[in-house]
């Protein structure tokens, strides 16, 4: 996603900053794409071309940028008190009605919040709220935390050491190792030949039961799992599983961490998909990303009453020694409260029920085209995977970068989708309409069948 430009910023971008999982080789040759302006799901570069923003910035963009009543809640709580210290006794009304409402909207007697940065800082949140509950209530030797491969948690060591993208745990970093385990991806097209989703998904249940009965549940804290992937390839487990592994955890006392950084604030039509997509009532839940639309930086665990009655009663010199300058930042909590009720307001569940279902539908149309090998997701979270060959599910050899190949030709056309090694993932503001849809379908189909004759011309098909 990127194309030369002359500017001064654009050079300075590429003298000067280090971005996020870049690769040295590439940016050194293309820089990045300089966005300038955003309106809803439109983007505008330093040269004026416009974009289709698909990718809903990361999965976070939920309400569409650009809303002047986001502007003024944000400039107004500047102007009453930009910052507050959360620590200790001391808060803020926004921190403390945000709380409230997200205890309204979790499932089950999930009422309590830690606020927190960004989703990866959640995570790494709840990986130690994990341990101080085992701690607290006498169960030290609890610490294991059982994770699946193809999972995305974020980017801090605790976080990264969860995620169990193959392809993100590069050697030149360190993980912890020793405690996280990882289970099969519970990703139906991949799963074992002969196989049919059912039978998939009692081997995956098998798998868990036999790595409780392995470790020994009385050595297993956690679960960590995003009920529908997100980054690992916007995968849907099978019909069942969630549940059934909800179940086993509640068997097991092993505390149910449901990542919803991508899925929670109407991403897949719900509050939170845990409960409302697969009848599970976690334990812990993380967000961040739509919690505010991206207007600014936050992140948010929420846990069970059940938890804090544990690690808030007994020793009367317990303090929970962890937390952040900014949790709980009155502008980004005022941010987030707007943005609820924006949602609310524009009944953006419901619409993204709606036109999710015709989304998928239409995006199931790229089936016919060579290249796609599967089109799967549930309604504003969505993925094309590309295969080499649909028989038989081979991928195209990774150098070939064929999700990036096929999204710089949906970019040229106005689109922005995102690649991930094979695939093109989507995930928009709520506010897509079918016209979008159909915007967003048609470019994506052309710069598939664009890069299939790309390939046929160099020979590499
Ligand atoms: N969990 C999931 C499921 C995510 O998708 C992400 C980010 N893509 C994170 C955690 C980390 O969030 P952040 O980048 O805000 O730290």
């Amino acid at each position: 996603m990127s194309k030369v430009m002359s500017s001064e910023s654009w050079q300075a971008d590429k003298r000067h900053w280090m971005h996020p999982w870049t690769h040295f080789d590439s940016f050194k040759d293309e820089g990045s794409l300089m966005l300038t302006r955003a309106k809803g799901a439109r983007l505008w570069d330093e040269q004026g071309t416009s974009y289709f923003d698909a990718v809903g910035g990361l999965w976070c963009t939920n309400i569409g940028l650009g809303r002047e009543e986001m502007a003024e809640t944000i400039a107004e709580q500047v102007r009453e008190m930009a910052y507050a210290n959360p620590f200790v006794d001391m808060s803020n009304v926004p921190a403390a009605q945000l709380a409230k409402k997200l205890a309204e909207l979790a499932p089950g007697d999930v009422n309590r919040v830690f606020y927190s940065c960004g989703g990866s800082t959640a995570i790494d949140t709840a990986f130690r709220l994990v341990h101080f509950y085992q701690n607290c209530r006498g169960k030290p030797a609890k610490k294991h935390i059982l994770a699946r491969k193809g999972g995305y948690h974020g980017s801090t060591y605790a976080a990264m050491s969860i995620t169990g993208k193959s392809g993100d745990k590069i050697p030149e970093f360190d993980y912890i190792q020793d405690t996280i385990h990882h289970l099969s991806c519970p990703n139906p097209y991949r799963a074992p030949a002969g196989m049919d989703e059912q039978q998939f998904c009692d081997f995956l249940v098998d798998e868990f039961k036999q790595k409780v009965a392995e470790l020994g549940a009385d050595k297993i804290g956690a679960f960590f799992a995003e009920p529908i992937l997100g980054s690992g390839g916007v995968i849907v487990p099978p019909e069942g599983y969630n549940c059934r592994i909800w179940e086993l955890c509640q068997e097991n006392d092993i505390l149910f961490v449901a990542d919803e950084v991508v899925t929670a604030f109407g991403r897949v039509g719900h509050w939170f998909a845990s409960e409302d997509l697969f009848g599970v009532q976690p334990d812990i839940i993380t967000c961040a990303k739509g919690l505010t639309s991206g207007y600014l930086p936050l992140g948010a665990t929420l846990f069970s009453d059940r938890i804090y009655d544990v690690i808030a009663t007994g020793d009367a010199d317990r303090y929970f020694a962890s937390g952040y300058t900014y949790s709980g930042h009155p502008v980004a909590c005022a941010a987030a409260l707007k943005n609820i009720e924006i949602i609310e307001r524009e009944n953006l569940l419901s619409r993204v029920v709606e036109v999710g279902a015709y989304f998928e539908q239409r995006l199931q149309t790229l089936r016919d085209l060579p290249l796609v090998g599967d089109v799967r997701g549930k309604r504003f979270m969505m993925c094309v995977e590309n295969v080499a060959d649909r028989n038989t599910k081979q991928l195209l050899p990774d150098e070939l970068n064929i999700g990036k190949w096929i999204s710089d030709r949906a970019e040229q056309n106005g689109l922005i989708v995102r690649p991930i090694v094979h695939l093109n993932v989507m995930s928009p503001p709520l506010t897509m309409s079918r016209k979008d849809v159909d915007f967003v379908v048609d470019k994506l189909g052309a710069a598939i069948e664009h890069t299939y004759h790309d390939l046929q011309k160099e020979g590499l098909i």
